[in-house]
């Protein structure tokens, strides 16, 4: 191993403290989403923390998009470090929102507890432990290498766990990801140290609207019901849509195995009168549903083009038409998301990989997400394509109780990164 690369790996494993503080400071801050609680909290004492270490620090408020409000104000915080000499521009992005607490925890969910080598907290895994390993890698390589060519950016971003639009949207938008100022990204979300992961899957969400007429209950011939209709679409779903998704395989390394394929969810169905309200003792009033709508994640591969995915479900409500007189429906757009996979050639995908197997010892994996991150809008809205998500951390405990980040799978990925300054810059 060069002296560079000893003298770099030295600098990471002199601030394991750090990193575990750091990680600590993070989760202590509840930035839960929704509603958005802390985010000005945690940027200001994140901003506090790398402005003492010599980061320039701006913080971004992302004004009248989704999301943002008075009460709840979408805040980013992006920080950068310049060489004495010119050069390309490394950019992490970590999101700094967290979900909801649920059930089922044995530890404090704000307290980043240690145990055994793990820290335990909301967002520990997800992905505030991959936020600080980011920081710490750039930090030692900095230490090891003053007078590195080109900058280092860190990104805190609010909302991903809410589509990103008071976040990485916000921030390509106004140029931040413009491949002229930035030229490579790492988002260290928790896919495994030995895992690169080069992008995601396509989403098509849509809500589907049956009609009907509403009549007594008693005489429901009188009427029409939609709930009946959407019987008659989900049974089309499970008679032709569902069987036709599951033949549908990509040639995208998406994990898991399941995922390989297009899936479809329907997540919910609403229909008739509405739910009584709490406290209420009577019973519903008998009449014929005039409306049932459901609504539809449609995850798609990067073989399939999204107007064929929409064509699919608009087919299938024909067929369902033509055998149902009078029947009439509406589809309407709710979100949609391209896949996208970086290309294995690219400059961020083969330095990464070549970090991992001179700290591992073993070649990565390469993987594609089932769900999307906030690669999609650095991809679509900044148009720079030479980006990962790399990052310490077991993606199945992501969203679950007791989520937990291990400590030496910090340094390990803070490590590969810090290698990956060294040979980009
Ligand atoms: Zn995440």
């Amino acid at each position: 191993m060069p002296d560079t690369d000893t003298r770099i790996l030295a600098e990471v494993a002199a601030r394991r403290d750090e990193l575990v503080a750091l990680t600590q400071g993070l989760v202590r801050i509840p930035t839960l989403n929704p509603p958005g609680n802390e985010y000005r909290t945690l940027v200001d004492w994140l901003g506090a923390w790398l402005e003492a270490r010599g980061w320039t620090v701006e913080l971004i408020r992302a004004h009248g998009a989704i999301g943002d409000s008075d009460a709840h104000p979408r805040w980013n915080l992006i920080a950068r470090r310049e060489g004495p000499r010119p050069g390309d521009c490394v950019h992490f992005n970590g999101h700094h929102d967290v979900v909801e607490v649920g059930e089922g925890w044995t530890h404090d969910p704000f307290a980043a507890e240690i145990d055994a080598g793990r820290i335990y907290g909301r967002g520990t895994c997800d992905m505030k432990g991959g936020l600080a390993s980011a920081i710490i890698a750039a930090e030692a390589f900095i230490a090891a290498c003053p007078d590195f060519a080109g900058s280092i950016e860190v990104s805190a971003t609010a909302d991903e766990e809410s589509g990103g639009y008071g976040g990485v949207a916000y921030l390509a938008e106004k140029g931040y990801f413009d491949p002229a100022r930035v030229q490579h990204v790492i988002i260290p979300e928790p896919l495994n140290k030995d895992r690169i992961c080069l992008g995601h899957r396509g989403v098509w969400w849509a809500e589907i609207e049956t009609h009907g007429r509403i009549a007594h209950g008693a005489m429901p011939f009188l009427g029409d019901s939609a709930i009946r209709h959407m019987g008659a679409v989900l049974e089309e779903m499970e008679a032709t849509l569902f069987p036709l998704l599951a033949q549908k395989r990509t040639d995208m390394p998406v994990v898991p195995e399941g995922a390989k394929q297009s899936t479809l969810n329907i997540n919910s169905i609403h229909g008739g009168e509405p739910d009584p309200a709490p406290g209420f003792t009577g019973f519903p009033a008998p009449c014929v549903a005039d409306r049932c709508r459901i609504v539809i994640d449609r995850r798609f591969l990067i073989e399939e083009d999204i107007a064929d995915v929409k064509d699919e479900v608009r087919a299938l409500m024909e067929r369902v038409k033509a055998g149902r007189p009078g029947f009439t429906y509406e589809i309407r757009d709710m979100h949609e998301v391209i896949p996208t996979m970086t290309d294995r050639e690219a400059p961020v995908v083969t330095t990464t990989a070549a970090a991992i197997e001179k700290v591992l010892g073993a070649r990565p994996d390469y993987v594609v997400s089932p769900g999307t991150y906030d690669q999609k809008h650095i991809d679509r809205i900044g148009r720079l394509h030479n980006c990962i998500a790399y990052g310490p951390g077991v993606l199945d405990l992501a969203h679950q109780p007791d989520e937990w980040i291990d400590i030496q799978d910090m340094v390990d990925s803070a490590r590969v990164m810090a290698l990956v300054l060294a040979q980009l810059l």
